[in-house]
């Protein structure tokens, strides 16, 4: 079954929320998952509680800094 980002979703309910996950992440911790629309494949939170998510881009996982209310939507 194929699984969306709540990026790329085209669902009213995605199946990977990225803001739910940022806000369970305890400090240093991240959570990896492999949606299937976009190149989404984790959200990591450092030890300062700023958020990343991490894109496979040429296949290589990059951190790109995001605010939850990006995440958000
Ligand atoms: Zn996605």
């Amino acid at each position: 079954m194929a699984e969306f980002c709540s990026e790329c979703t085209p669902f009213e309910y995605p199946d990977i929320d990225l803001a739910a996950i940022a806000l369970d992440l305890s400090p240093g911790r991240s959570e990896s998952f492999i949606c299937e629309g976009c190149n989404n494949r984790a959200v990591y939170k450092d030890e300062k509680g700023g958020l990343y998510l991490a894109k496979a881009e040429d296949g290589v996982i990059k951190l790109h800094p995001v605010i939850i209310e990006q995440l958000m939507k």
